[in-house]
């Protein structure tokens, strides 16, 4: 049973950190290490085996690699990409709690993540800088009567182990005015092995109502293994929504982002937010155009029922909720 409940963490060690590794597993020729930079040492490559054997061999561009692929186009730079697109920085109450929409705030529980995603936002975060005692984050919220739902992110909160997470959630419970929690996690997409027992009995224990915000981007992150770990999850009572990002030459195109939707669903998934991508330094590779973006979004309203198709959203510092395109 320790030994089931540890798998994860062991699954995490092994993770891939050497592009050699990784192109040999793939069977993809050792000249692509040219187009590939040595990834800064908070943001090298990690991606987690199990993530790799879902993606195609010998195929240099297939989706799932382009996410995890540190390119040589990371040091391109380009006006209006930043270090800081969402305003981060401004929203914080105290280190590592954003507080930038009524009623829900962001805790940023840890820097970690289960695999490193090119295209995120908060890779230039200054995570040992944000951070604050959970006593100290405690204390916020219980003085703010206004909040009634926090966020849990990072970072991944579910790399956290489950006795700290327990721990932590039940602090938040016994503040009265918060009723729900909410997580933001890619663990069950990119690392199903996460949902296990221990952390099925602390999210169903707690008397808040969980929801739980996974990200996938494409159709071929679902294996057996994912689909098992959500229908762990939904058999628990949680409320699973999933946010992607829209990414050059990873779903930007209508059959893969209709086809993302029908996949969610068939896991009793609702698909969320789709993202523009936000105007991160390192990844204006990844940028689609808003006229691209809104072509894309007219044809997965023709092709899908209305619940399947997410709100296409950008973040825009400053404003009291995330942008409708
Ligand atoms: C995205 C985000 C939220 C959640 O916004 P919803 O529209 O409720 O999903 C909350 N706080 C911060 C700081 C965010 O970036
Ligand atoms: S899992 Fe989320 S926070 Fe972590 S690198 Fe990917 S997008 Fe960023």
């Amino acid at each position: 049973m320790n030994n089931l409940s540890t798998n994860w963490q062991r699954e995490l060690r092994n993770a891939i950190h050497d592009p050699t590794d990784l192109l040999n597993l793939l069977e993809l020729p050792n000249r692509l290490l040219t187009e590939m930079i040595v990834a800064k040492q908070h943001f090298m490559l990690r991606v987690p085996k199990g993530y790799v054997a879902r993606m195609r061999k010998g195929d240099p561009d297939d989706p799932l690699l382009r996410q995890i692929l540190p390119l040589v186009e990371e040091n391109k730079q380009l006006q209006g990409f930043s270090l800081d697109p969402v305003g981060d920085v401004l929203a914080e109450k105290v280190p590592g709690l954003l507080h930038k929409y009524q009623g829900r705030v962001l805790w940023i529980t840890t820097g970690a993540c289960a695999i490193h995603c090119r295209y995120c936002f908060r890779q230039h975060y200054n995570y040992s800088a944000s951070h604050s005692s959970n006593q100290a984050v405690l204390e916020v919220i219980r003085a703010d009567s206004s909040i009634s739902e926090v966020i849990l992110s990072g970072g991944d909160p579910l790399v956290l182990d489950d006795r700290s997470l327990s721990e932590l959630v039940q602090s938040l419970a016994r503040i009265s005015h918060i009723e729900r929690l909410r997580l933001h996690t890619r663990c069950p997409i990119v690392l199903p092995e996460r949902v296990n027992d221990e952390l099925l009995a602390w999210l169903t224990k707690t008397r808040l109502q969980v929801i739980m915000v996974v990200q996938a981007n494409h159709p071929n992150e679902f294996n057996e293994s994912v689909n098992q770990a959500l229908q762990r999850l939904v058999e628990a009572g949680i409320t699973l929504l999933n946010q992607s990002v829209l990414l050059r030459g990873v779903n930007d195109n209508a059959a893969t982002l209709i086809a993302l939707s029908e996949a969610l669903f068939k896991n009793r998934v609702l698909p969320y937010y789709l993202h523009l991508l936000d105007r991160v330094q390192g990844s204006v590779h990844f940028n689609v155009s808003q006229k691209n973006a809104l072509v894309l979004l007219e044809q997965m309203r023709i092709a899908l029922p209305g619940y399947l198709v997410p709100s296409m959203v950008r973040e825009v510092a400053g404003m009291p909720y995330k942008k409708p395109i």
